[in-house]
Formats: structure tokens, sequence, C-alpha cells
């Protein structure tokens, strides 16, 4: 469908990075810069697609995420002396859910899984204040070092960077004791990737309307899935093994229900520590959530939120999970 298609000329969406300075802050100095601040809440109606198409010096305060601004498709910030000093990370919006639905509290010990090249971890130290302690984990050492970089970049004083399976991190060790708050965005087929944008289409529409044919080709990429999905699966559980974690967030960049809801609904079976955060801990304001498929019941997958490039944002996928009190667990 065209709508899709031509729905994936993406917003580009900048981070404000709290550790070095404040959204009010930020939106000044676009503004002293002649961008034309808009507001989103007043638009009289039009998307934010009709109010931000013109291509000039435009831009919103994001209407989901406290600490985004978005801009018009096109506008290319990395030259920009804010993005040189740190002050702003040039991130996707989808990419900045994780961190608001973990929301770790400043002063609290937080991992991230699979971490580098850690726009998250970033994203979390931001979030925190750079007070408490992140442990981020990736078993890819170059990749390991660009997160050491980025997170230096923005002023990231809290990470503790290890190259490391994190299947193989014991969580019982003391140092983990404290942790209460998990990102997990494990590898995945990358398949809501925009530039990636006929294979995300097509995935969405056989997902949708799973009544079309596939040849080996679709039998092949459903097998990677699956076997991505048991990965997945095992992250989610080796994380939910730390003693004090109490608030997981799981993400991809997948548009396959086998990586999202699949997997959501494979950790549910699994254990009874833990169940599905509300609605109202993610993204409650984001209005395309989960689909009722591969096992998530209407209620479940309107706990967990998806993206599409028509939302102005990659494909994307967040859940996510909480410890449950130990009355909720007798009940289930
Ligand atoms: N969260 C990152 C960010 O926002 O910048 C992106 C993470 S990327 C989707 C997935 C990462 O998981 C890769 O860097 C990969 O090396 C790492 N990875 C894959 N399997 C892993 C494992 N078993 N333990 C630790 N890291 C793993």
């Amino acid at each position: 469908p065209a709508h899709l298609r031509d729905a994936a000329s993406t917003f580009r969406y900048v981070r404000v990075n709290l550790l070095v300075t404040s959204v009010d802050a930020i939106v000044k100095a676009f503004q002293d810069d002649r961008y034309r601040l808009v507001d989103l809440s007043q638009a009289e109606g039009r998307s934010m697609h009709q109010v931000l198409a013109v291509k000039s010096r435009v831009f919103a305060r994001d209407p989901h995420l406290a600490d985004l601004l978005v801009f018009p498709p096109g506008t290319d910030l990395h030259a920009h002396p804010l993005f040189a000093n740190g002050s702003v990370v040039l991130q996707d919006k989808a990419s900045c859910m994780p961190a608001h639905v973990v929301q770790p509290a400043p002063g609290s010990a937080a991992l991230d899984a699979c971490a580098a090249p850690g726009n998250k971890t970033s994203h979390m130290a931001s979030l925190m204040k750079n007070r408490g302690r992140i442990f981020a984990f990736d078993m890819d050492q170059r990749r390991l070092e660009t997160l050491v970089e980025l997170t230096g970049n923005a002023k990231c004083k809290i990470i503790t960077a290890q190259c490391m399976n994190f299947l193989d991190v014991d969580p019982l060790d003391p140092s983990y004791a404290d942790v209460e708050y998990a990102l997990l965005d494990p590898s995945c087929s990358g398949s809501g990737i925009v530039n990636r944008q006929d294979a995300l289409v097509d995935s969405y529409i056989s997902i949708v309307n799973p009544t079309g044919t596939g040849g080996d080709e679709s039998r092949s990429t459903e097998a990677r899935a699956r076997n991505l999905a048991e990965f997945q699966t095992s992250i989610v559980l080796h994380a939910m093994r730390f003693p004090g974690v109490k608030r997981i967030s799981y993400s991809t960049c997948s548009v396959h229900a086998e990586e999202n809801e699949g997997v959501v609904a494979r950790v549910l079976q699994s254990q009874t520590e833990f169940g599905l955060a509300g609605a109202d801990q993610v993204i409650p304001t984001w209005h395309r959530r989960g689909l009722e498929t591969a096992g998530l019941t209407k209620e479940q997958a309107a706990c967990v939120v998806r993206t599409m490039p028509e939302d102005g944002t990659n494909g994307f996928f967040v859940a996510g999970f909480v410890r449950q009190q130990p009355a909720d667990i007798a009940n289930t």
C-alpha cells in the first residue's frame, strides 16, 4: 500500500542529553538559531506529517516523549554544534522508547544486556542524571568500544562496560544484587529499519493479512525469526533471574510477530515472577499497540507498543515486564 511506503520519509528526532542541558535550553538554542517552534497540540486537526512537511527551519516538542524534539524529514543536524558538543543525541524516536519504559530511578542500578553501540545506555544515564550505576554488556568488542566512545561523548559517568555474552553473566554475583532495572534490546532481524523499507512493508502486510502464499524465501525468513525468537526469549528469561530486578523493557527493530508478541507470550508462559507492565506504564499516549497474535490476548497486546514508518519512525516493538507482588502470583 502506497500510504505505508510514502510515509517512510521519516522525521528527524533530537534527544536532549539531560546530563548536559535541559529541553527548554535546547528549544531556546534552536530558536536562537532561527528554527521556528511549532506546537503540535495547537495544530487544529493537522497531523504532524502536515505541520512538519514543509522543508523549512521548523521543529516541535515530541508529543509523546518529554526529552525529544522532532524536525522535518531531511533535516541534517550532524554538523550542528549542539550535536558536536554532546548536548543532543540524534536518535530515532522508537529507539528512545525503551529507556522511558524502564524508567530507571536516579541513584539506582540498571543493566543493559545487549548494549552496543550504546544509544539506549546513554539514554538511561540521561534519565538517571548520572546518579547510580549502569552495567552495560555486549559480546562484540568493537561495538563495545564504540559504546565507550559514544557514551563518553555524551558525558555519561556511571556506565561499566563489559565484553560478555549476557547469558554467561551470573545473576547471583553480589555486584548485581542492587540491579533493579534491565533494558533488553537483543539482536533481531532488523526488519523494521526503514532503509529496508520494502522488506518491512511486505512483512508487516503478511502479518496483518496472513492469507498470502509465501515461497522459499518467506520460509527461510520464518526459520530465522524462529531462531532469533528463541535467543531473544532466553535473554529476557536470564534478566529475570537477577534477584533485585523489578522492571524490564524488551525491544526489537523487527516487525515479525514471532520476535515480538511471540517472545512476550513465551516469556509469560515460562515463568510466574514477572507479568506484563500495564499500558499505563508503556508509552501510554502512543496509539499503535501490539497485535493480537502469536499467543497474546487482546488485553495483553494493548500493553505493548509497535511503531511503523507511517508513524514517522522506524518499525519497532517495545514491551515492559514488572515483578509481580506475591498476591499477584497467587492469583495466576
Ligand atoms: N541497544 C543498542 C543501542 O541502542 O545502541 C543496540 C543493540 S543491537 C540491536 C544488539 C546488540 O546485541 C549487538 O551489539 C550484539 O553484539 C549484541 N549481542 C548479541 N547477542 C548478545 C549476547 N548473547 N550477549 C551480549 N550481547 C549480545
